[in-house]
């Protein structure tokens, strides 16, 4: 009971910026749970060499969605978002993957918002039409990372270890 998956020299709980430790907040969300997507969004991150250190399934609260999006709170569609995230009728799959530049390259390999203006071969063009139902969150800069990652999970659910390959992936 409440014994940490790490010890004193882990890294932070938002990772460190620009290095091989920054950390980014993704999530399946609940279309892409139904759609039966997780493991591929699990093998692209994990095959690009980024590690995994948080993961969960969860519905989350009205009000942690709400919190989630909140730079979205004056939008006509934002309603709808937050319903679409915490009714229920399929959980979130929240992660925390940590790897150089992840941050930025999460994005590129999500693609564009709108999934019509996504790049082909992006996680949203290969799967998706609507940019109400796009399958998959991921934070936008450092400053958001940190507020997700510290939103959606405690400290002591974040795993920091080290990959066997580390040499292989990172020099
Ligand atoms: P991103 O998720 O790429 O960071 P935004 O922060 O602009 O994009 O929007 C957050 C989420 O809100 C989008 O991923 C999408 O699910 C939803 N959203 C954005 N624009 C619209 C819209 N015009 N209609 C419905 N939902 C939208």
């Amino acid at each position: 009971l409440g014994t940490p998956l790490y010890n004193d020299s882990r890294t932070p709980a938002a990772g460190i910026k620009g290095t091989s430790q920054e950390r980014t907040f993704i999530a399946v969300k609940p279309d892409g749970v139904q759609r039966a997507l997780v493991g591929d969004i699990i093998k692209r991150f994990e095959a690009r060499g980024y590690k995994l250190v948080g993961l969960k399934l969860t519905v989350p609260s009205k009000s942690l969605a709400e919190k989630h999006y909140a730079d979205l709170r004056t939008k006509p569609f934002f309603n709808g978002l937050v319903d679409y995230m915490t009714n229920g009728k399929a959980p979130v799959v929240a992660m925390v993957w940590e790897g150089k530049d992840v941050i930025r390259q999460g994005r590129r390999m999500l693609g564009a918002t709108n999934p019509l203006e996504a790049a082909p071969g992006t996680i949203r063009a290969d799967y998706c039409t609507s940019i109400g139902r796009n399958i998959i969150h991921g934070s936008d800069s450092f400053e958001s990372a940190l507020t997700e990652i510290t939103l959606w999970f405690n400290e002591n659910e974040l795993a920091d270890w080290t990959p066997s390959n580390a040499e292989w992936v990172t020099a």
